[in-house]
């Protein structure tokens, strides 16, 4: 059959959804723009401005005329700054070479991800996943293995699901700790005893997304498997990054952290796609990796404070529940007793958006009959925006 070229996109397009977050979030903006008075909820990005003395590197590499290609996977100053992040701040100890900078942790997964699966490869999720994820994945050409988690379970798989799901043809499991969307985040002990199933299953990569682990609320050293399992290093890549620590979400830097064949790989893929991450935020995430980090631990505690009063607050709405994150900046709020009145939990999040309020369906995170929001916006807006998810359920 011929086609009209006009109206031809691919198979692997065809696969896939727009980003749910990014596209409520472009509604919001849209929204805005026609002069509503919209409160975006829908988007994890710190409200803080950049820290001063990321935005004078930024400065100071402008003046003096860094605006130049560099080399595809970061500069050498970049790649050294991200080693010390790594060993410093998440315990994996890993040579520069072996760390490549993308355009944000996305495209690092997505460079991962495309330069690993064969069609038909499968890839456990746990679920509630980041949006991104299983769509990453069918692009690639693979299929997504779901691995259900409750809030009950703490939103974390069990060892023994994992080992029910792995079969020859899995390629990778994907972690995300602390997580998004539900904060659940896995304690040393139970990575451990994850660690001991992979043993068993050689064939299996490991993608750990630890993008917010300075974003802790329980106290103790964060844990990865890089770190706590060097035997299983070779198979483990960490995704990092700045956008979510240091408010930098539009600079657009990520990085990751891995066996030198697959960066290697991702590099090859990122030298026919972005080529190398901006320059000047590149010269930005240097300071933000080798300067002064005591702030993080006063904006953890604000975003502490912010999570405890958006908990209780949602708590008290009839028909809302939510259990309290352990890390990250989102709630995944269960909204079921509200379903019958709206049906789907999309339906539900245009209602708020309607009522001034922009969330995100938990179905977009492979979840149901609730919706995700972001407590990372200033302590007004969101006793604001609490108010008029109220208003508009009452
Ligand atoms: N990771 C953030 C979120 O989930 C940013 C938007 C995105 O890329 O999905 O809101």
């Amino acid at each position: 059959m011929i086609h009209k070229a006009s109206h031809m996109t691919s198979q692997a397009l065809d696969r896939i959804a727009p980003s749910r977050t990014n596209a409520m979030t472009d509604r919001a903006i849209a929204l805005r723009a026609e002069g509503r008075d919209i409160i975006s909820l829908s988007v994890g990005e710190p409200d803080f401005p950049m820290p001063a003395h990321v935005k004078q590197a930024v400065r100071d590499a402008l003046d003096a005329d860094d605006t130049r290609y560099t080399a595809v996977a970061g500069t050498a100053a970049l790649r050294e700054a991200a080693a010390l992040h790594f060993a410093r701040d998440l315990g994996i100890s890993v040579p520069a070479g072996q760390v490549i900078v993308s355009a944000g942790g996305k495209q690092a997964i997505f460079h991962a991800l495309l330069a690993t699966l064969d069609p038909g490869d499968e890839v456990l999720i746990p679920s509630p996943w980041w949006v991104s994820y299983p769509e990453i994945v069918r692009f690639a050409g693979g299929v997504v293995v779901d691995l259900p988690t409750t809030a009950a379970g703490g939103f974390r798989i069990t060892p023994a699901q994992l080992e029910a799901a792995i079969t020859p043809t899995t390629r990778w499991l994907l972690l995300n700790s602390p997580g998004n969307p539900t904060g659940a985040t896995y304690p040393a002990v139970e990575l451990l005893a994850l660690a001991d199933v992979l043993r068993r299953h050689p064939q299996v990569l490991v993608l750990s997304d630890d993008i917010y682990a300075p974003l802790r609320y329980t106290g103790g050293a964060h844990a990865t498997l890089a770190a706590l399992c060097p035997d299983l290093a070779e198979r483990v890549l960490t995704i990092s990054g700045v956008s979510k620590s240091h408010a930098m979400t539009g600079l657009r830097i990520g990085v990751a952290a891995g066996p030198d064949w697959l960066v290697r790989a991702m590099g090859k893929l990122q030298s026919h796609n972005s080529g190398n991450p901006a320059s000047l935020s590149q010269a930005g995430a240097v300071a933000a990796f080798t300067g002064p980090q005591d702030f993080l631990i006063d904006w953890r505690e604000r975003f502490r404070a912010r999570r405890d009063a958006v908990v209780a607050a949602i708590n008290a709405i009839p028909g809302l529940s939510t259990p309290v994150p352990d890390g990250a900046f989102y709630c995944m709020i269960d909204a079921a007793p509200h379903m019958p009145r709206f049906g789907d939990d999309e339906a539900l999040a245009l209602h708020l958006l309607e009522h001034g309020v922009a969330v995100v369906a938990a179905s977009a995170f492979g979840g149901h009959d609730g919706f995700r929001i972001s407590f990372a916006a200033d302590e007004a807006r969101l006793a604001d925006a609490l108010h008029r998810i109220e208003r508009a359920l009452a």
